[in-house]
Formats: structure tokens, sequence, C-alpha cells
């Protein structure tokens, strides 16, 4: 099988505050070996029933050079490197195509907005107050999932935190979670070890591709995305992405034939909306 890893740092085992998100947070250096050993889990787990798979693999935190490439299992290649369109119009999922079988998403958190949610955010935590995929609030993880249908792939198995894991099932009661901690609040959390967290890991990818995927592939068809930004400015700037319109003085609509194309129109304006480039996507 070949199958794309999305990779996110706030729902890693033992992720749960700001200062182990960035390279100049003292807890970071620790948290790119919890993602990278949470990713090999997983493909130790596929691996373990299709001893022939291969994997590409989408750091898809902030500065998206997180993982540890001498770390990361060599049935893997890494997709590195910052998310301004011109490198990756498909952001975290950069370097996906028809040719893939199967979807995992780890580390992932939950959506702008979700009550008491741990480092929840939706893609850019500065812009983002909702974003909407046909009328539905979602986040990081359904957003994907939509592109992801988009080519043809569906999402077997989703890795975060547990306050995650109500928003997947509001839209796919199949999909395997996998939870690496109990959110206490926005920045605290009950951790399982690394141990635990990548036996859960893998057995659940075992599972997934073992049972030959019971994954719904979730092909919206035509996509209207609509994000409401936090200042007015951040909605006129990114209304100069040609394609892009808007609705009221907040929201920044984006509509295609596909979720991939809605996303890529989307991306770019999100990216265009911020005030100087930050130093994540430099
Ligand atoms: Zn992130």
């Amino acid at each position: 099988m070949k199958i794309f890893i999305a990779a996110d740092l706030e729902g890693a085992t033992g992720v749960v505050h700001h200062d182990q998100l960035m390279p100049e947070g003292r807890g970071y250096a620790a948290a790119q070996r919890l993602l990278t050993a949470d990713v090999n889990a997983a493909i130790e787990g596929v691996l373990r029933v299709s001893p022939s798979s291969t994997f590409v693999v989408g750091d898809g935190h902030g500065p998206m050079r997180n993982i540890i490439l001498e770390e990361l299992h060599d049935a893997a290649e890494l997709v590195i490197g910052s998310a301004k369109p011109q490198n990756k119009p498909l952001c975290q999922l950069q370097g996906i195509d028809e040719s893939f079988d199967l979807a995992c998403m780890v580390g992932y958190h939950s959506k702008a907005g979700t009550p008491s949610g741990l480092l929840a955010h939706t893609y850019i935590g500065s812009l983002v107050r909702e974003w909407r995929l046909n009328g539905m609030a979602v986040g990081e993880v359904q957003m994907n999932a939509a592109v992801l249908g988009s080519f043809g792939v569906p999402v077997g198995l989703i890795v975060g935190n547990s306050d995650l894991e109500p928003e997947v099932r509001a839209w796919d009661r199949n999909v395997e979670f996998v939870s690496t901690k109990r959110t206490l609040g926005p920045t605290a959390a009950i951790c399982a070890t690394p141990g635990r967290t990548h036996s859960l890991i893998a057995d659940a990818a075992a599972k997934v591709v073992s049972q030959n995927i019971h994954a719904d592939l979730y092909n919206i068809g035509h996509t209207r995305i609509e994000v409401d930004t936090y200042r007015r400015e951040q909605c006129d700037k990114a209304s100069s992405v040609p394609g892009i319109t808007t609705s009221g003085e907040f929201t920044i609509v984006a509509e295609a034939d596909t979720a991939a194309k809605a996303f890529q129109l989307m991306w770019s304006a999100c990216t265009r909306a911020l005030d100087e480039t930050p130093s994540w996507l430099a």
C-alpha cells in the first residue's frame, strides 16, 4: 500500500503547551522526538500487516521542519519545508496525489473555538475565528479529509488529543481514532507515556490496513469555504487574491468544484491576510 501521513504537533504524545511548539521554546526538541516516534509507530503498525508499504509523511506544523529525518523509518519519505503557497499550495497535504491508497493524520488537535480545547486552532490561530466547509464549522482534520477525498484517498486513522474525537465523530463514524492524552484544558492534559501511545497507534494502524479499510472516502464535490477572520484588515488583504470574494466585513470566501481547489485558493488568501510573514512561513 501507498500511504500518506499528515503530521501535526499539537496532538502528539506529551505535547500540551506553546513552549513545545516552536523552535525557540524550551520543550520543542523533546516534542520533535515525540512526534517523530508517533509517526514511526503508525508506519510500524502498517508494516506489520503490509510489509511492502511505502509512505510519504507531510510535516505539517508551523515551520514544517519538525520531524527528525534521521530518526524517521526508512520506509518513508518526508515532505519538509515552509507552507508558503509557492512551496505548498496544499499546505499540510503537499505531496498527495491519486496514487495513494490511504491517509492517516497523526498529532492533531481540535478546531478554533472548541471550548477548553487543547491548543485548539484552525491552521492560523491569529487569523481564523471559524472555518466553514459547505456551511459546517470544521477543523483541520475534516478540511484535510475533504482535500484527500478529492484525490480519491480515504482517511483510515486519526491520532490526536481526546477533545478532537467528538469533532471527528461528527462527520466520520468509521475512522480509527487514537487519543494520545486526555484533555484538561487549553494547555494541560493527562498524558500517556510514549510506550503506551505507540502501541495503541501501531495496533490501530495495523487494524486499519488488515481490515482492508472501512475508511469512508470523503469526496464532497463542489466546495465553498468561508473563513471568519478576527480583523477587517485581514479580510481586506485576503480579498486581493484573484478568485477570493468576501461576505460581510470579516469573512473570506473561496469556491471551486473540488475541495482541493477551494482549499488552495483559501490557503493563498489566508497567507496573504497576515500582516507580516511570520517566521514559520518564511
Ligand atoms: Zn500545528
